[in-house]
């Protein structure tokens, strides 16, 4: 795989330019993204041919049929396809110029998420979430004083993702020792490192310094490319990550607002750490418990990792982000079936510990 991630106080985007040189682009964006579309735009004016706008006056732009349809129809004429945006954009680029058979990219609007280079893109069909097989963006683009600006809230989530690849991590290590999976240790000491440079550097995220949020977004980026890597998303999605899907499609099902991804991720990760502990602390004896106790005992502790996203303004209870009690309840039972992967939940699910944690947890984190 060969994508340009490319920083503008580094090279000032020069690849990048040079990749486009002469090529039509079509450009995607909304009203929040529209300044830096035109910024961009103005200054590749003289490296490519009269660019196709594709502009959304959406506030909340939602990957729907129609909206897709619209970038599709449009993008027709044109050999590239770059995204001014963070998940929405992004996704809808990656799936017309796949669709178009074009390469396309993204200039990178939040560090809010960990899909900038993954090879899905989720967009609404019939009114439902799909996920579309789709190719990597060629480019990916950074400019720090972008980023930097996003709403807190969208930092706060890409935070909330990051550190959601601790339990995951351990999700793996575990199913190695438990169900003797296989570790891809490349992909997996990918991700360990980039998570680690951004926690290494939390102090200076939470003042927003460029330094802090550019170990943030190559941990975001470095996500993408460990499942590349992997060929799955096994070095990025854990347990936390179920809790998270569970809770979207129940909010989907109901046609509420979905809150944001790594936001839920970050609960999901304190309730993760949880179950750990709870399995090393009453010493619950099954084949490899001496050493997913190990496990647990190496995480870092609830209150630090509470700790850490409430000084980055992420809620820390479901309650918070307006899930129902019952539906936490259902997904503390059920939420290890959203995908078949072998994670802590799995494992208090077939150690017949549900009933025992439920109450522990519906009292910290709701
Ligand atoms: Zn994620």
């Amino acid at each position: 795989m060969n994508i340009n991630i490319e920083y503008k106080h580094e090279t000032g985007f020069k690849n990048f330019f040079n990749r486009i040189a002469g090529k039509k682009l079509s450009v995607l964006y909304d009203v929040n993204t529209k300044p830096y579309a035109e910024a961009l735009l103005l200054q590749i004016k003289e490296y490519i041919k009269k660019p196709v706008r594709v502009e959304y006056s959406d506030k909340e732009l939602l990957p729907s049929e129609d909206k897709c349809e619209r970038a599709y129809e449009l993008s027709k004429s044109c050999d590239y396809v770059l995204a001014v945006g963070s998940g929405t954009l992004n996704d809808m680029a990656k799936s017309v110029s796949t669709r178009l058979g074009i390469e396309c990219g993204v200039l990178a609007t939040a560090a809010s998420m960990d899909g900038y280079c993954s090879k899905g893109a989720a967009l609404m069909r019939g009114g439902f979430k799909v996920t579309d097989e789709v190719h990597s963006p060629s480019d990916i683009l950074i400019d720090l004083e972008i980023v930097r600006s996003a709403p807190r809230l969208m930092t706060a989530a890409g935070f909330g993702d990051i550190i959601g690849k601790y339990t995951c991590l351990t999700d793996w290590k575990m199913a190695h020792i438990v169900k003797g999976e296989s570790i891809h240790e490349k992909a997996y000491s990918m991700m360990e490192r980039a998570v680690a440079a951004c926690v290494e550097t939390f102090d200076g995220l939470t003042r927003y310094e460029d330094n802090a949020v550019a170990k943030l977004m190559n941990a975001l980026i470095m996500a993408g490319l460990s499942m590349a890597e992997c060929g799955n998303s096994r070095p990025a999605s854990g347990s936390e990550h179920h809790l998270s899907h569970f809770l979207e499609m129940d909010f989907a099902r109901r046609g509420e607002k979905i809150p944001m991804h790594g936001i839920k991720v970050g609960i999901g990760t304190l309730v993760a750490i949880e179950l750990y502990n709870y399995i090393k602390d009453n010493r619950i004896s099954f084949k490899g418990a001496e050493e997913v106790y190990k496990l647990a005992e190496a995480l870092p502790g609830v209150e630090k990792i509470k700790g850490m996203l409430e000084k980055m303004g992420c809620p820390t209870r479901f309650s918070e982000i307006d899930v129902r009690r019952e539906t936490m309840e259902e997904m503390i039972e059920k939420a290890y079936t959203v995908r078949d992967r072998y994670t802590v939940l799995t494992l208090v699910h077939d150690l017949d510990l549900t009933e025992r944690v439920k109450p522990i947890l519906m009292k910290k984190y709701y």
